[in-house]
């Protein structure tokens, strides 16, 4: 059994406690406990100790998209996160055909095998082909269609060690059937939709339980038609995704719904390739993008193409654009995706029994040091 001890501040059971000795034995928390001074054998840490960050919604970076459909490209993605805090992701395919779609997913299910100095793997998040062509976004319209029971099956089947969370617009055809045949296997988000307040409060009753990008790619809130944003809002369950890169969302709305929506926003990177690369143009499958000075990535039509955000940034820019203590933003990305991804009982917590995913964050919130189950980046 390997056994190492970290000793210093830790951010635990929803606030910051000085002094906490962490014990890791083969990758996972033991005990945690305050103690006076750093043991001989324990690592002292002089920055803040967080869970391990997770991202639900996150396309690519380094240069590489999971819709590159190649191992090499997934254990880019992953690593290049794992460096800015993210230890754990759903991989994030668009909408493509159905073969590109298909090698997609095998190629992330395949990567996320094998052990490497990488974030885990542990979900996969088809965004799209069932949406609207209204609101797609950046997607490739030519590839959005009906759903098909059969093809979520046999993506399921190529990647069953995973989970999977699927991005769909209510008012598109055979989406209903879909939601109602996989409610319970699938996790289904409403997202890139022109529906109006009482579809997306239908989907939320056919079994949808989670909003994509709230506010982007949706019908927003007007006071006489509440919109999908509104759906989200009064909820009383559901969850939704925020894109805090200070672009997507106003620093404003993203403390308005965060207030509006305790413990159930997940702070999402959206992030594409051109995440930790130097301005200029790139691919989102069939479309190019170019990212500006600001970091943003749009079409030439000016449409968002996905962000340059990481998880770090994410939660910076959640306590120094929108306002928010660092105690109310963490759980926003460890606590709430992991209930999300059905894996809150191992992860997104610093508690005893839970995966030893670390990262440790300065004062000015850069990533000093990562563990992924117990091992630490290098
Ligand atoms: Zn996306």
């Amino acid at each position: 059994m390997t056994t190492q001890r970290l000793w210093g501040r830790a951010f635990v059971g929803g606030s910051i406690r000085e002094r906490t000795l962490i014990t890791i034995e083969d990758g996972q928390i033991g005990e945690i406990r305050e103690f006076a001074q750093a043991p001989a054998d324990a690592t002292r840490i002089a920055d803040l100790i967080v869970p391990g960050l997770i991202d639900i919604h996150v396309h690519g970076g380094d240069g590489a998209d999971f819709m590159d459909g190649a191992d090499e490209a997934v254990g880019r993605v992953s690593s290049f996160h794992a460096r800015n805090g993210t230890t754990t992701m759903a991989a994030t395919t668009l909408s493509g055909s159905r073969s590109d779609l298909r090698s997609a997913v095998m190629s992330i299910a395949r990567a996320s095998k094998s052990a490497r100095q990488s974030a885990e793997i542990c979900a996969i998040h088809p965004e799209g082909p069932y949406i609207s062509t209204k609101r797609a976004g950046a997607q490739s319209v030519e590839s959005i269609r009906p759903a098909d029971i059969q093809e979520i099956g046999a993506l399921i089947n190529e990647a069953p060690h995973l989970r999977f969370i699927i991005t769909v617009a209510p008012e598109i055809e055979g989406v209903r059937a879909l939601i109602e045949h996989f409610r319970k296997q699938i996790v289904f988000s409403i997202g890139h939709t022109a529906a109006d307040y009482s579809d997306a409060v239908a989907a939320l009753e056919w079994g949808a339980s989670h909003f994509t990008h709230l506010f982007n790619a949706m019908t927003g809130m007007h006071h006489r038609e509440p919109g999908v944003v509104g759906a989200a809002l009064v909820s009383a369950a559901a969850t939704a995704e925020l894109i805090a890169d200070g672009i997507h969302v106003h620093p404003a709305v993203l403390r308005v719904a965060t207030l509006a929506m305790p413990n159930r926003i997940a702070l999402v990177t959206d992030a594409v390739r051109a995440a930790g690369m130097p301005r200029g143009k790139y691919k989102l499958y069939d479309h190019e993008f170019t990212v500006t000075e600001s970091g943003g990535a749009r079409l030439g039509n000016g449409t968002l193409a996905g962000s340059t955000l990481t998880m770090q940034r994410a939660v910076q820019n959640m306590v120094e654009l929108a306002g928010l203590p660092i105690e109310l933003v963490l759980p926003l990305a460890t606590e709430v995706p992991a209930r999300i991804l059905g894996i809150g009982d191992r992860k997104g917590r610093i508690a005893a029994g839970y995966d030893a995913d670390l990262v440790v964050l300065t004062a000015k919130f850069d990533v000093s040091r990562v563990f992924v189950r117990g091992r630490e980046l290098r």
